[in-house]
């Protein structure tokens, strides 16, 4: 016996109304990034591994561990996106997008992180994505933050918390980094293994974790001196929230587990998804395309998790049949489709059930809740008869009032 293949652990396969909540979240997503002016762009999902590797921070548990990374046939390291933002900052930088700045485009689709599956977490999971590539004004971030959170409103979700925070410039990071060392090192015995891990490789992780060993210190820990830039840049991105009406709060350990975050640091969370609470998470990259190589090129983003949202939204209105063809006579079956193409070309969807008892036609087309059915074929004085039965408020006269039907199939 050969046995069934089952999917990769961490991959979902959806139908019914788990993939119309998918769609919802990502129809939403196109409605508003159009408000905002966002051009669509579309993105490998495969990269060449250097592009993670040198901008997410070797040490980050992205890159370290939960990268999809493989060798192809020609030796080359290739690395199944675990985020967008590297990747289209590689656009912007090898395919010409430096003409367009500042850019602000928008994508999505699936992302791949090897990760411990759970509720809210997969190995491949979807992103929504949104990025301003080429600013420095603090404009742009108020423009984001606004665009996730209309989105969130059109997605109806009212539970959900901007939490804010700045990371400084350069510098103002750099000296809390050593000031956070030397907090940690006084208590480094006390702390969880994992952080005392990141207390080499990345102390500002520390302050988010979510361990209780770790909790007191974390809140303990000195707050970041700003250079004097960086807090007028924070300012100015405040009052612009306040202007635009974006509720936040702010959340001065807030700590995004990617190096190359500097000014702004935001996430919007919710307590209804456990310990997989952030939906939307992002910031200032200022230093990213630097890394590839490019230019200096200030810049700000956000993704959201579909699968995240999905689950948070109300269950989207089931799609609904306009049409159902019941074809009484065998002998209807050609006017059948000449009657599902007047339909479907007039707008309105339409299915066909043409086998089976009579009567089981009957259920079947029922079943599938229809807001008219059109029954063809039952005989009246030798020719085609089209009855047109209404269960809802479409009405079909328009349609197939005064129409000329092909004659009926010789059986
Ligand atoms: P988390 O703290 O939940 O691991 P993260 O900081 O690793 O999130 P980001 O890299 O900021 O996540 O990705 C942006 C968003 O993508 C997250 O806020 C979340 O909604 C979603 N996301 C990230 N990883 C996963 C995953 N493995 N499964 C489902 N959604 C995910
Ligand atoms: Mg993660």
């Amino acid at each position: 016996m050969t046995q069934t293949p089952q999917p990769v652990r961490g991959t979902q396969s959806l139908i019914g109304e788990e993939a119309d909540r998918f769609h919802a979240v990502v129809a939403a997503f196109d409605r508003v990034r159009r408000l905002y002016g966002f051009k669509r762009v579309e993105m490998p999902v495969i990269e060449p591994t250097a592009v993670f590797a040198r901008t997410m921070g070797e040490t980050t548990d992205v890159v370290s561990k939960e990268m999809y990374s493989f060798e192809d046939r020609s030796g080359d390291s290739i690395t199944l996106r675990p985020e967008f933002t590297a990747g289209i900052c590689r656009a912007y930088l090898s395919e010409g997008w430096q003409r367009f700045a500042p850019l602000k485009v928008a994508t999505h689709g699936p992302a791949f992180r090897y990760e411990r599956p759970q509720k809210g977490r997969f190995r491949q999971f979807h992103q929504l994505d949104a990025e301003v590539i080429g600013s420095a004004e603090p404009a742009a971030d108020v423009e984001l933050l606004a665009f996730g959170a209309q989105l969130l409103e059109e997605l109806g979700l009212s539970g959900v918390r901007l939490k804010l925070n700045t990371l400084g410039d350069a510098a103002s990071r750099d000296a809390w980094r050593a000031q956070l060392v030397e907090h940690f090192s006084a208590h480094r015995a006390e702390l969880s293994e994992d952080s005392q891990a990141r207390l080499d490789k990345n102390p500002l992780r520390i302050l988010d974790s979510k361990d209780p060993r770790d909790r007191p210190f974390a809140d303990s820990a000195p707050p970041m001196v700003l250079s004097a830039e960086a807090e007028d840049f924070f300012g100015q991105v405040r009052s612009g929230l306040d202007a635009a009406g974006v509720a936040y709060e702010i959340a001065p350990h807030l700590v995004r587990g990617l190096d190359y975050y500097r000014h702004t640091a935001f996430e919007f969370v919710t307590d209804q998804l456990g310990a997989q609470g952030t939906v939307i998470a992002g910031g200032r990259y200022d230093g990213l395309i630097e890394q590839l190589g490019g230019p200096h090129t200030p810049a700000v983003g956000w993704a959201a998790g579909i699968e995240r949202l999905a689950m948070l939204i109300d269950a989207p209105e089931a799609e609904k049949l306009d049409v159902a063809v019941v074809v009484e006579d065998d002998r209807a079956r050609t006017a059948a489709w000449f009657a599902l193409g007047l339909v479907r070309k007039a707008g309105l969807s339409a299915e066909v059930v043409s086998t089976g008892s009579i009567r089981k036609r009957y259920d079947r087309a029922l079943k599938k809740g229809p807001s008219v059915i059109v029954v063809l074929g039952k005989l009246d004085r030798g020719g085609l008869s089209v009855g047109i039965r209404e269960l809802g408020p479409l009405t079909l006269v328009d349609v197939l009032g005064g129409v000329k039907w092909p004659s009926l199939d010789e059986s």
